[in-house]
């Protein structure tokens, strides 16, 4: 990642003529807004363990708390990672949920923030987290064993509502 993202630290410091969409050469200035993926690969990317936030730095017993919480900060990370790699002792890298990811690709990128570039995960934290894991296994019929059948519509005139006999259950 390091290497691929390599150009645009000079980009994005001193601007790349580029064509635009209507034509004009125009001074731009690229730089990493966005990062999208999988909670294991956001967690590497911080350079955090997998039982700690990614983005804030939430105990791993308070998440899901809606307390408000400190934002990771890169240069905070990169001393104290850089702290760590010298004494191998640091009470703020524990604290922290570091790992030792020395080098991160994002320490040199311009104008980034690569704790607010950290997207949600809707594959995995909305789909399946939420609707499949949470959802789809408390809402099945109640005399069948039978997932919840989806309805598919032809066209408006298809439509037919769902048998009502679809019961909630919970784990209390
Ligand atoms: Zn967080």
């Amino acid at each position: 990642m390091l290497l691929l993202l390599r150009p645009l630290v000079d980009a994005g410091h001193q601007g790349k003529a580029m064509v635009c969409a209507d034509g004009c050469v125009r001074r731009v200035h690229p730089i990493l807004a966005a990062y999208i993926a999988d909670f294991p690969e956001q967690c590497l990317v911080g350079c955090n363990k997998e039982s700690r936030c990614p983005r804030c730095l939430v105990k791993s017993k308070d998440r899901g708390d809606l307390e408000e919480c400190t934002y990771r900060s890169m240069v905070d990370t990169l001393k104290t990672l850089q702290r760590k790699r010298r004494n191998k002792q640091s009470n703020k890298f524990d604290m922290e949920g570091l790992r030792p990811v020395y080098e991160p690709f994002w320490k040199d990128l311009p104008f980034t923030d690569i704790f607010a570039c950290i997207t949600p995960d809707i594959l995995h934290q909305l789909h399946k987290g939420i609707f499949h894991d949470h959802c789809h296994d408390r809402v099945t019929p109640r005399d069948s064993a039978r997932p919840l059948v989806c309805y598919r519509l032809k066209s408006d005139r298809d439509w037919t509502p769902p048998p009502l006999r679809i019961h909630l259950r919970s784990d209390n």
